[in-house]
Order: C-alpha cells, then sequence, then structure tokens
C-alpha cells in the first residue's frame, strides 16, 4: 500500500474513532442531564401531589374515623384531573399495598411500591413497551390514620427520542466530516508524501546510471533536510565514481605507456642481438650492435629503477627533518660543478624547512636535469627560493622550448613526453615529474607550472616551513 494511502487510512481511522467517542460521550452527557433534570420535575410534582392529597384529605368532613377508600379514589380521581393535559398518572394504594386508586393506564408492576419505605422516596425508570420510557415514583404519606403509597408516572419517551436524534445527527455530520476528510487528506497527504517520490525517483535514475541527476528539494522541513543530504551523498558518490573512472583510466593508460615504452627497446634489443648471433658482422657493426643492445638496456634498467621509485614512494611514510635551504641549494651546486653546457644562477633567501632531504634533492635533481635538457647548450638555468607566507618557494627556471599549455597538466603522468623524440634522445621516459609529483604529494604540496613555448619554464613548489603545522 502506498505511503500517503497509510497516512489517509490512519488519518481516517483516528478520526472516525475520536469522533465517534466523542460523540457518544457528549449526546449521553445531554441526555444523562436532561434525564436528571425530568427526575427531579418528577419527584417535585409527586411532593406536590402528596401536599394536595393530604390538604384534601384533611378537608373532607369526618363522617368517620378513617379515611375511607372511596374517598380515596375519589380524592385520586380529582388530582388526576386537575392534571390532565399533563401526561401525568397516579397511583393509590393502601397499608397493604393493594391498590385503591390508579389512573387509567398506570402500569401493573408494583416492584417499586413494595420498595417504598417510611422515609424514602423511590423512584425508576421503565420502559413498559416498545418506544415508551416513564419514570415512576413513589412515596408514603400519612393522613387520619392511614398509611397510603403515592406512585406517580411521569412520560420521558421525548427524551430518550432527543438522545436517538442526538445519535443520528451525530453519525450524520462525522459521516459527513468523514467523507470532506478523506478529500482533503487524499491532497495533503499526496502532498506531504511529495518529496518522497521526488527521492524514490532521483534513486531510480541515479541506479539506471545517471550519476548527475539530483532530487528536487520542495521543503525545509525535515523531509527538504533529508534531499538535502541525499543529494549531498549523491555529490559524494558522484565524485568518487569520477574519480575511480580517472583512476581506471590512468591506470589503463599507465599499462598501454609501459607497454609501449618497453615495446620500443626490446625491439631493438631483440633486433641487434638476433643480427649479432645469426650474422659474422665486422668488428664496427659488432661493437655498434652490442652497444646498442647495451644502451637500450641502460634506459630500461633506469626506467625500471624510476617506476619502482615512484612505487615506493607512493607507499613510503614521510620522515621529516629540518633542514636548512642553503644545504640544498649548495648540495645542487656540488652536483653541477662540472656541468659547463648550462651556467647555474643561485638566488635564494635564507630559510629552514621541514621536509625529507633526500626525497626533496630528487625532485630538484629532476628539475633542473629537465631544465637543462629543455634548453640549448650556454642558456642559463636560474634555481631560485624565496620565503613565503605559505612556506618556502623552491622554482626551477629555465629559457628553453617551453611547454604547450594544454600539456602543462598532463607532463606530470607517467610516460607522459611533451617531445618524444627528443625525451629519448636525453634517456627519458616520461617518468622524472611522475616521481616528483609522488614526492611533493607526500609534503602536502605540487607542482606549480609556469611556462610559455618558444620562452622557457618555470616549474616551483612550496614546502612547509620547520615549525609550521603541515
Ligand atoms: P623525462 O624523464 O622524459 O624527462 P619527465 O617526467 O621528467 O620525463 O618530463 C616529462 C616531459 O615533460 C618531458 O618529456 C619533456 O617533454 C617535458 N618537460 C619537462 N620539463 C621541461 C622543461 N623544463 N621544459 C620543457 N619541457 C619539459
Amino acid at each position: 500500500m502506498k505511503f500517503s494511502y497509510k497516512i489517509l487510512l490512519c488519518t481516517m481511522l483516528t478520526l472516525a474513532v475520536e469522533f465517534g467517542i466523542g460523540g457518544y460521550v457528549f449526546v449521553n452527557d445531554v441526555f444523562k442531564a436532561s434525564l436528571e433534570r425530568e427526575t427531579g420535575q418528577a419527584m417535585d410534582e409527586s411532593s406536590i401531589l402528596r401536599f394536595a392529597f393530604e390538604t384534601a384529605a384533611l378537608n373532607i368532613p369526618s363522617k368517620y374515623n378513617r379515611l375511607q377508600n372511596s374517598v380515596i379514589e375519589e380524592i385520586g380521581a380529582n388530582l388526576e384531573k386537575s392534571g390532565q393535559g399533563t401526561g401525568r398518572l397516579l397511583r393509590l394504594s393502601d397499608e397493604e399495598r393493594q391498590v385503591v386508586y390508579a389512573s387509567e393506564g398506570f402500569v401493573e408492576d408494583t416492584k417499586l411500591l413494595n420498595q417504598i419505605q417510611e422515609k424514602t422516596r423511590a423512584y425508576q425508570i421503565i420502559h413498559p413497551d416498545e418506544g415508551h420510557y416513564y419514570i415512576q415514583t413513589g412515596m408514603r404519606i400519612t393522613t387520619l390514620d392511614r398509611v397510603l403509597y403515592l406512585e406517580t408516572l411521569r412520560d420521558v419517551t421525548p427524551v430518550y427520542g432527543e438522545r436517538e436524534r442526538g445519535f443520528a445527527v451525530y453519525r450524520n455530520l462525522t459521516l459527513l466530516i468523514l467523507i470532506v476528510s478523506s478529500v482533503l487528506m487524499f491532497f495533503i497527504s499526496s502532498w506531504l508524501t511529495r518529496p518522497i517520490r521526488l527521492l524514490t525517483q532521483a534513486a531510480r535514475k541515479m541506479t539506471a546510471g545517471d550519476y548527475s541527476y539530483r532530487a528536487e528539494q520542495i521543503s525545509l522541513d525535515e523531509m527538504g533536510q533529508l534531499t538535502c543530504d541525499f543529494n549531498h551523498m549523491a555529490n559524494v558518490l558522484e565524485e568518487n565514481i569520477l574519480k575511480l573512472q580517472e583512476e581506471v583510466r590512468a591506470r589503463e593508460d599507465f599499462i598501454a605507456a609501459f607497454s609501449h615504452e618497453l615495446k620500443t627497446p626490446l625491439t631493438a634489443v631483440i633486433g641487434y642481438a638476433d643480427l649479432l648471433r645469426t650474422r659474422k658482422l665486422d668488428d664496427e657493426k659488432h661493437f655498434l650492435s652490442a652497444n646498442y643492445i647495451y644502451t637500450e638496456g641502460k634506459r630500461l634498467e633506469a626506467m625500471s629503477l624510476r617506476l619502482l621509485d615512484i612505487i615506493v614512494t607512493k607507499r613510503c611514510a614521510l620522515e621529516p627533518q629540518d633542514i636548512k635551504t642553503e644545504h640544498m641549494f649548495s648540495y645542487l651546486r656540488d652536483m653541477y660543478r662540472g656541468h659547463r653546457e648550462h651556467p647555474l644562477v643561485f638566488q635564494y633567501e635564507q630559510g629552514t624547512i621541514r621536509a625529507e632531504a633526500n626525497l626533496l634533492k630528487t625532485v630538484l635533481l629532476n628539475l633542473v636535469d629537465n631544465a637543462c635538457k629543455a634548453s640549448e647548450t650556454g642558456s642559463r638555468v636560474e634555481i631560485l627560493g624565496e620565503n613565503r607566507s605559505e612556506g618556502y618557494w623552491f622554482a626551477v627556471k629555465d629559457f628553453g622550448v617551453g611547454i604547450p599549455v594544454e600539456e602543462c597538466r598532463k607532463i606530470t603522468e607517467a610516460f607522459y613526453m611533451v617531445d618524444k623524440s627528443r625525451s629519448r634522445s636525453h634517456n627519458g621516459a616520461g617518468l622524472g615529474l611522475a616521481l616528483c609529483a609522488e614526492i611533493l604529494k607526500l609534503h602536502g604540496s605540487g607542482l606549480e607550472i609556469e611556462s610559455t613555448p618558444g620562452e622557457g619554464s618555470c616549474f616551483g613548489f612550496l614546502i612547509p616551513r620547520a615549525g609550521t603545522e603541515e
């Protein structure tokens, strides 16, 4: 069953029960009050009758010492006559509780008569036939040595009729309210459950592969909050899915590039090895072939070592120390002391950084190496260092070939080379910057590349200063 129908059904059931009980209690309460009022009036009436009887008895000339039954009958008839039109009936009984006078139509039942005591006034409600209700009262009269019992009968059928009418009106009113409420509640419950329908629709669309679909938020209440949270969850999921897809793509690219990088040197190695074993070559050709095998082998070895470095760096935990930046620059200066092709220009501020020295040296060496490879012989390479508010800024600047803007984003991917033949001629396999990026990631940093083709490039990165939280 639909949730909106459940809301509708529950509301209707609650309303029906509440109106049913409420109506019953209300109508019954009114009925009780009316019946009490009628009972009071009946009792008052019987007291008046008793007084009238006693007065009439005293006024009768005393022929006898005792009040005769005929006189009682006469007084009873007179009293009845006086109350004609009120629907009141009376019955008079003697000491033996034998009826002396009874109005026509007075019930024959003597149960109440037998219950009347000296000082008690009794009453009961009787229902002698279908559709008629009476209040029967009874009391003792003592006059002229006679003990008599006076009973009255008051018709209260209209009070019962009113109760029935009240119930009928309430029943019809409840039915009407339930019908009107069902229509209203149908619309209200569908309006209330609309956010759920929108969420279900969004969930289905997403299951079908439309990850960018979002549920519409149509309220600010808890349902609106749920929609908001659902959409937030969908955003995070979509991001993760895209990230995973990107990772899968990168892995596939990596495998494709790796196999490609292996294929070329291996083909050459196999080709030259085959030449060496199948033909008798002169000394020079023999040397060239063997040399080719040696250099390609070395290249493969360098590539496998680089890959290993990347894998190890990815998995290793950083062990940072406080390092004076001058040490890094003097290390670089020592490394390139014999290097004559490119004058290295050092320009740096003093500072203390928190990093793993060996890893940082690898990054700087790679960047300087790349800068040299990209520059004409004699073109200078600048190695810069400055204190910035966010950390210590290292940069390697060259005035070489530069990199097209759209390539800048990709050159940190493994095996990516802007100019493949140029890189290979320098023994490159497109792994150096990938390694740098991994190392900087470990330091909570990344490479920032600025480059203009034909003018040169600047590779920079920030390293946290000693004493600052990473
Ligand atoms: P490789 O080992 O081939 O040098 P890298 O990952 O270090 O690989 O560099 C990737 C590519 O980025 C290189 O092939 C080169 O084309 C380009 N590159 C790197 N540094 C520079 C630079 N300073 N100037 C121009 N191109 C560069």
